[in-house]
């Protein structure tokens, strides 16, 4: 049994996407170290951005995120800078610095969205070219995004090639035979994979306090989150809200609202590009915080058995990620929200004294189950609608999933790796209309006529024209013409 590290999908990040902001920073990070050791002095760069990453960069800060790798910024570290003012930056310079070279860069021309249908091994594929001064390419790298900020290509070597590394069920078994607990079990890979002890409990402890952070600033932020759908973030209001009621108007338990509160702050930090934890990735950041904030405060836990039900949460990602996928441009929300679910119902249920293989595996199949099948269709591109409250749905669904899967006696009929095989199956078969590339469902209804309601019987929506995304995509559009591409002053507040 080959079961990755816990930390390689729990990752300290910054929004709002994993796979279209993250990964597309530490590919165009890796390329400028590449030039550097590569010993080139000048040229012009170019960055060539395919599939899902050309359809809903824009919205996904892909441009900024690229500028700032190539010009040298140190995100991950960095996280409260702002992209788009580093956009800005290199935008008026019009040439980054590598080495003791200067490279020219103008991000409007130089970063191509080319949405062209092609056959592309990763949904999420870039190229980074150094081009000499007759365009003729000196260097070049092609890099896939995979999903929770993993890259492939360039010096981060090729895609892991098989699929399918372990089981849950091999892990139960193996929790059997040992007599020892997920957590445990957990801990014990770790330690094989070279991680001492210590360094583990570090590293728990930094991403709890980074899931704690994001909660907490998106508590006491106010102000209009970034991008044409000008959306006013809601958590602090909310949270008020929660603090002031009297009990009357309560359909349900305090418990339930004040998760769904936290986990709208860390998804609107997220969609603002603040600093979160993937978990599995940034759009779907703020399920796991939000179930393991509201247990810790009602069951008064230490942080020590928060940082168990993490390694919990982060085995069960893993599990997904690995027989399966996370990103939504390869499988859908199913493999995003829907495992985040997943991973926060497992947690919970583990919190609440829940057996490893009838409880705790029963809680994350349940959580999983009723998001198969789930699409992205984020509007405009934007990590918001339906992204934020769907991270509030799936908080209350983990909580309702583990509740079940304690209270229920006898085995369950399906187990988390059928589940799983289902999200495997249905993400292959999943039109591509749904993943992540805003050409349906909410985005195209939504894109194409800012004012629509949605959901009345006479919508109409074969008669629309090309969603306003097919204009996001045309590489020669600059920022201001396509965020004011199709929009109605007041759009935003009707959604
Ligand atoms: S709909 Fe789901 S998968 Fe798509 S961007 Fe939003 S959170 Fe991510």
């Amino acid at each position: 049994m080959n079961v990755p590290s816990v930390f390689s999908l729990l990752k300290v990040g910054f929004g709002p996407s994993s796979s279209h902001t993250m990964g597309p920073f530490f590919a165009a990070r890796d390329f400028r170290d590449l030039v550097a050791s590569r010993g080139f002095a000048g040229g012009r760069l170019r960055v060539v951005l395919w599939g899902s990453l050309a359809l809903t960069g824009r919205g996904h800060l892909t441009d900024a995120a690229v500028a700032a790798g190539l010009s040298g910024h140190d995100l991950d570290r960095d996280a409260a800078t702002p992209l788009p003012a580093v956009l800005a930056a290199v935008r008026a310079a019009g040439e980054v610095g590598i080495g003791g070279g200067r490279f020219a860069f103008r991000p409007d021309e130089d970063i191509v969205f080319d949405a062209s249908d092609r056959e592309l091994l990763h949904p999420n594929t870039l190229r980074f070219e150094l081009l000499d001064a007759e365009g003729r390419a000196l260097f070049a790298e092609d890099y896939r995004s995979l999903g929770g900020g993993a890259v492939a290509g360039g010096s981060f070597g090729a895609a892991p090639a098989e699929k399918g590394h372990f089981t849950m069920a091999a892990v139960l078994g193996e929790c059997r035979e040992r007599g020892i607990d997920l957590a445990g079990f957990v801990r014990g890979n770790e330690r094989r994979l070279g991680l001492a002890d210590a360094e583990v409990e570090a590293r728990l402890a930094t991403l709890w306090e980074a899931m704690r952070g994001s909660i907490s600033r998106g508590l006491s932020t106010r102000g209009v989150l970034p991008g044409r759908l000008a959306l006013a973030r809601r958590a602090p209001g909310l949270y008020e809200a929660l603090q002031e009621q009297d009990g009357t108007k309560k359909p349900l338990p305090g418990e339930l609202d004040l998760a769904s509160a936290y986990a709208i702050a860390v998804a609107e930090e997220n969609a603002a590009g603040g600093r979160v934890v993937t978990a599995p990735t940034c759009g779907s950041a703020g399920v796991v915080p939000a179930v393991l904030q509201i247990l810790q405060e009602a069951l008064s836990l230490p942080d020590e058995r928060i940082h168990d039900a993490l390694l919990v949460a982060g085995l069960i990602g893993l599990a997904v990620a690995t027989n399966a996928s996370i990103a939504g441009a390869e499988v859908g929300c199913q493999g995003e929200v829907g495992t985040a679910s997943a991973m926060a119902a497992a947690a919970a249920c583990y919190l609440l004294g829940g057996d490893a293989e009838a409880q705790v595996d029963r809680a994350a199949e349940t959580a999983l189950e009723h998001y198969l099948g789930l699409t992205c269709d984020p509007v405009y591109g934007l990590v918001q609608i339906p992204c934020i409250e769907r991270n509030a749905a799936a908080a209350v669904a983990a909580l309702h999933a583990a509740s079940l899967a304690v209270l229920c006696r006898g085995e369950d009929r399906i187990s988390f790796d059928t589940a799983v095989a289902a999200l495997a199956e249905i993400g292959r078969d999943m039109s591509p209309k749904y993943k992540e590339t805003a050409r349906g469902g909410l985005a195209r209804l939504l894109g194409t006529n800012p004012g629509a309601r949605l959901g009345s019987p006479d919508d109409d929506t074969a008669t629309l024209p090309r969603p306003a995304i097919s204009s996001l995509a045309q590489p020669n559009g600059t920022r201001d013409e396509i965020e004011n591409h199709g929009h109605e002053k007041g759009s935003g507040d009707r959604v």
